[in-house]
């Protein structure tokens, strides 16, 4: 398990969570700069903008295409506790070709967890330089970017349900009858429930884990029968 060195305890933090299993993989030399979602484009390259988000400072702002999220997951392990300073980790999952920075790679700072290390190497978490708000976290083929920092529009009500958009979603059951079975095609969920620091009781997937290989928990944190 990934540690990150300066926090080093009995109880080891476990690298931030990430949407596939990424292999540790590295870019020679900068060429990383020249690709989504750092390569500076054209708006005709990009194409329609659907969200605009930017850190604390304004220095760091970038754009996304996509109307939605391909997943979102609320991470409760220890890393994201300590990287966010917050109780958990609110992640909505992207292609890289989806985003956009408007500054390319200027002004980001980089932390690579697995190898405790500012140099970039993914998968990294990626900073602004100046304020260090946490802007997202970066896979191979995927960024798991932190909705609160998606500009809304309109009053809070009508924000609320922009911001719906990028949410877990309740659980979608099929039920197959014949089969005795029920299948649960909903990957939003939450995930290493079992280190969550507060119960969050809305229903939605619990696992104690990485994914459906650890157990499923109730809202509780109840492991429940599968
Ligand atoms: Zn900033
Ligand atoms: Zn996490």
């Amino acid at each position: 398990m990934a540690e990150m060195g300066a926090f080093k305890t009995d109880n080891p933090l476990p690298a931030p969570a990430v949407t596939n299993n990424i292999s540790e993989h590295t870019l020679d030399g900068e060429e990383w700069k020249h690709r989504a979602p750092y390569q500076v484009q054209s708006p005709d390259e990009f194409g329609p903008i659907k969200w605009r988000a930017q850190c604390k400072c304004r220095r760091v702002s970038y754009a996304v295409k996509r109307d939605k999220p391909l997943n979102a997951k609320f991470c409760h392990c220890r890393g994201c506790q300590v990287m966010h300073g917050a109780p958990f980790q609110w992640a909505a999952i992207f292609h890289k070709h989806d985003l956009s920075f408007t500054n390319g790679s200027a002004g980001l700072s980089f932390y690579s967890a697995s190898h405790d290390s500012q140099k970039y190497d993914v998968p990294t978490k990626v900073s602004c330089s100046f304020c260090h708000t946490l802007i997202m976290d970066e896979g191979r083929n995927m960024c798991l970017v932190f909705p609160q920092l998606i500009q809304l529009e309109g009053s809070q009500d009508e924000q609320r349900k922009q911001r719906d958009a990028f949410r877990p979603t309740y659980v979608y059951v099929c039920r197959l009858p014949r089969l005795n079975m029920t299948v649960d095609l909903s990957s939003r969920c939450h995930i290493f429930y079992e280190q969550r620091m507060m119960d969050i009781p809305d229903g939605i997937t619990k696992w104690s884990g990485m994914d459906e290989n650890s157990q499923r928990m109730d809202d509780q944190g109840a492991v429940m029968e599968s």
